[in-house]
């Protein structure tokens, strides 16, 4: 046995990984179904590090010394099932197999327990970064026990993005932690795009400017609290220019986009959870009526009348007001996405007993990955400074952040309302917010309506404890109290 671990799936994140790992020291055995992409890799990166190729998967296996380590690198789904079990016939009690695709968390608890039963380390792990960063260090988040991670995370550690000397990289937690953690990751990647389109919408439409001037607006904003990675490729994109017809890059592309799916399996977790992610949601749902041709097709040639108010600001002044009040508003935006997304991620672990250190999971996402941002160590030092916060709204820095932005925000969503240039993400997070801010919520109508029809009982404000239900019926509408 030569190998320190081994990398099975050779496509283009698997070659990526298993390259950076022989760059850093760590002999690599490699194997993929099809050959050809192995002997591929060989031919043309075999001098870059330790390599051990393997033609078939029993050599592979005997190449990785024990306790083995064997990563994954296939499709998510059937795919990754079938190897999984492959390996795992040749394994023994000890080993570690790491799925590092994109699997739902739920399939890494089911294939955790079944694997521990056979003594068999399963580690569930999200790579963030896409191709780029699993060459050159990507963000990395592996569940699975503390043990597995003792032999597997000085490996990862060293070959993950690093920022300020810290590696972007630490064990999240048991099981299905990791794949969970970079679920929510996505899903806040979706929050964040969609809330930066939002921006560009609103200054087009509502500000009246161009394409190159928001690119302008867009890379002065790196000077501030919003410098980030998807600020600095939102710059580029609206620099660029179509070479066929001389447009805007972004005025020749078909403006409905795409998803793999985690957007949906986030926003379907938090409901499961009962968890409110509406940023996430909406930016979800914004994908899929970008999508909806037919739907927008009729409700266009329908030419419903839109009681719109305004077109595009004129005043020198008011736009460069503007301009201000959007930024506030994607500020104020951005923060209740996050809150968001870690709200899902605490309670997740409360419910599954993972213990994920919240401020850890902001420092592994400051390097490697698409969210990576300065925002993110104000997010690690809010946790720092109070590990249980109920909701990063109220970390200092957030909460005065907040106040500061919020009456922008207002401005902002209510001329998106009165101008019809949509911002379903700006003005769902304002509600997340003021809805957390209520002291009375209407939800106490709801429980008298549920406790109308369904006799779901309501408690009282003034014997919280108790159960009540009103006997609507009578004409005395008696109250009961219940046990
Ligand atoms: P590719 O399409 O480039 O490669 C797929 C790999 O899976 C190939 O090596 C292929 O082998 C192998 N494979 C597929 N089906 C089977 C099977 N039944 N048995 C054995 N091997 C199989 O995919 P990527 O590298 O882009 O993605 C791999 C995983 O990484 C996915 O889960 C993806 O979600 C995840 N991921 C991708 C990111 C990205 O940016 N691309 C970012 C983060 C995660 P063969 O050569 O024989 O066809």
């Amino acid at each position: 046995a030569t190998a320190d671990l081994g990398v099975f799936g050779l496509g283009v994140m698997g070659a990526n990984l298993a390259r950076n790992l022989a760059r850093h020291g760590h002999a690599v055995a490699v194997f993929n179904r099809t050959l050809a992409r192995t002997e591929r890799l060989i031919e043309r990166y075999g001098s870059e590090g330790d390599f051990v190729p393997a033609a078939d998967l029993k050599d592979f296996v005997a190449s990785l010394r024990t306790p083995r380590v064997a990563i994954i690198m296939v499709q998510a789904g059937a795919a990754t099932e079938a190897v999984i079990e492959e390996l795992a016939a040749l394994m023994e009690p000890g080993d570690i197999i790491v799925d590092a695709g994109n699997t739902l968390y739920t399939d890494t608890r089911r294939r955790e327990v079944s694997l521990r039963e056979r003594g068999l380390h399963f580690v569930g792990m999200g790579v963030s970064g896409g191709e780029e960063g699993a060459l050159n260090g990507p963000s990395i988040m592996p569940g699975g026990t503390a043990e597995s991670y003792d032999r597997l995370g000085p490996m990862l550690e060293s070959i993950s993005a690093h920022v300020d000397g810290t590696p972007c990289c630490t064990h999240v937690g048991p099981d299905g932690a990791g794949h969970f953690v970079k679920m929510v990751h996505n899903g806040i990647e979706y929050a964040d795009m969609q809330l930066i389109a939002e921006a560009y919408d609103l200054l087009r439409h509502v500000g009246g400017f161009t394409v190159p001037e928001i690119a302008e607006v867009f890379r002065s904003w790196k000077d501030s609290e919003l410098d980030s990675y998807l600020i600095d490729i939102t710059t580029e994109v609206l620099s660029h220019t179509d070479a066929a017809t001389g447009e805007a890059f972004v005025d020749i592309v078909v403006d409905a986009a795409g998803q793999k799916g985690t957007g949906v399996w986030t926003t379907q977790t938090a409901l499961e959870l009962g968890v409110a992610v509406p940023a996430i949601a909406e930016a979800t749902f914004a994908r899929a009526v970008s999508s909806s041709s037919a739907a927008r097709a009729a409700v266009q040639a329908a030419d419903i009348a839109a009681g719109t108010t305004q077109t595009a600001l004129t005043d020198p002044e008011e736009r460069r007001g503007f301009v201000d009040a959007v930024k506030q508003a994607l500020y104020g935006s951005k923060i209740a996405a996050y809150a968001q997304g870690f709200d899902e991620i605490a309670t997740a672990s409360k419910q599954f007993d993972w213990n994920i250190d919240l401020g850890a999971m902001a420092r592994i996402w400051r390097g490697g990955c698409i969210i990576r941002a300065r925002f993110l160590d104000d997010i690690t030092r809010a946790y720092a400074e109070n590990p249980s916060l109920a909701s990063l709204l109220t970390a200092p820095v957030f909460a005065s952040s907040l106040a500061t932005v919020l009456p922008a925000w207002r401005q902002v969503v209510a001329t998106s309302a009165t101008t019809g240039v949509p911002a379903p993400a700006f003005a769902s997070s304002l509600a997340y917010v003021d809805q957390l801010r209520s002291r009375r919520l209407p939800a106490a109508l709801i429980q008298g309506q549920r406790d109308f029809f369904g006799s779901h009982t309501y408690h009282r404000t003034d014997d919280v404890e108790g159960v009540y239900h009103t006997l609507w019926a009578t004409p005395e509408r008696t109250e009961e109290k219940w046990d």
